[in-house]
């Protein structure tokens, strides 16, 4: 089934321990913890990695849409709001996978609850670099990521995207010097971000190509570079 949606230039590497993205109970009813209180969910500390199971409570429906969507992007799955607002938020991921998860507001507690969640997945995981590239001939996109041993998940390691057109403006009109350059990304996920400007006609800085990676080290460096000569044909 992940073969079907696989991009071909995106390398798949082994995972050696198992990545589990989410934890659930596919019943109705309550989720209650010791004490008699529902699990409730931190949009501070849960959001990053967001998991859901019935019985566990929202101070919004905007939190719960939110944790939703951050959920949707993580498992690379293309879930869809059937119905979202103050009463009520259903979300489904697309036809044929019976993953579901529904919430309402309970005016007793004045907070939302999880009532129904469907945790497995039977769709692919969607990756959007045939997307992006579709939209952008001639760009080119590569991602490495690491798939779990049951070969369903992938965890990203690495972006490389060199927009066509900013890569013509390179060859056609700067001069033939580069200069690189690593950051820290502050987001959530971390990472490096290395990019290659050169100098344009104006003596200008002109970023033209750039990567994610996951640590600044030789081995990113070198991947990157092996795919900026081959891209540029140097
Ligand atoms: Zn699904």
């Amino acid at each position: 089934m992940f073969d079907k949606n696989i991009d071909r230039d995106v390398e798949f590497v082994r995972l050696q321990s198992n990545v589990s993205f989410s934890g659930s109970s596919d019943e109705e009813g309550g989720c209650r913890k010791k004490g008699g209180k529902y699990t409730v969910f931190n949009e501070k500390t849960d959001m990053a990695n967001p998991r859901f199971m019935v019985g566990m409570e929202f101070k919004t429906h905007k939190v719960l849409r939110d944790a939703i969507k951050e959920h949707s992007i993580k498992m690379g799955k293309k879930i869809k709001f059937k119905k979202c607002d103050r009463q009520k938020v259903k979300a489904v991921c697309q036809t044929g996978c019976p993953c579901e998860i529904y919430g309402s507001y309970v005016p007793s507690d004045a907070l939302f609850r999880v009532k129904k969640y469907k945790s497995v997945h039977e769709c692919s995981r969607s990756f959007h670099v045939p997307w992006v590239r579709a939209l952008n001939p001639g760009t080119t996109i590569k991602m490495k990521v690491k798939l779990n041993e049951s070969g369903q998940f992938a965890k990203f390691k690495r972006l490389s995207i060199c927009w066509v057109e900013l890569k013509k403006g390179f060859l056609q009109d700067c001069r033939p010097i580069i200069g690189l350059d690593g950051c820290h990304l502050k987001g959530p996920q971390g990472g490096i971000l290395l990019t290659v400007v050169a100098i344009d006609a104006n003596n200008c800085i002109y970023p033209f190509t750039y990567v994610v990676v996951e640590k600044e080290k030789f081995k990113t460096w070198n991947w990157f570079l092996e795919l900026l000569i081959k891209d540029l044909n140097i």
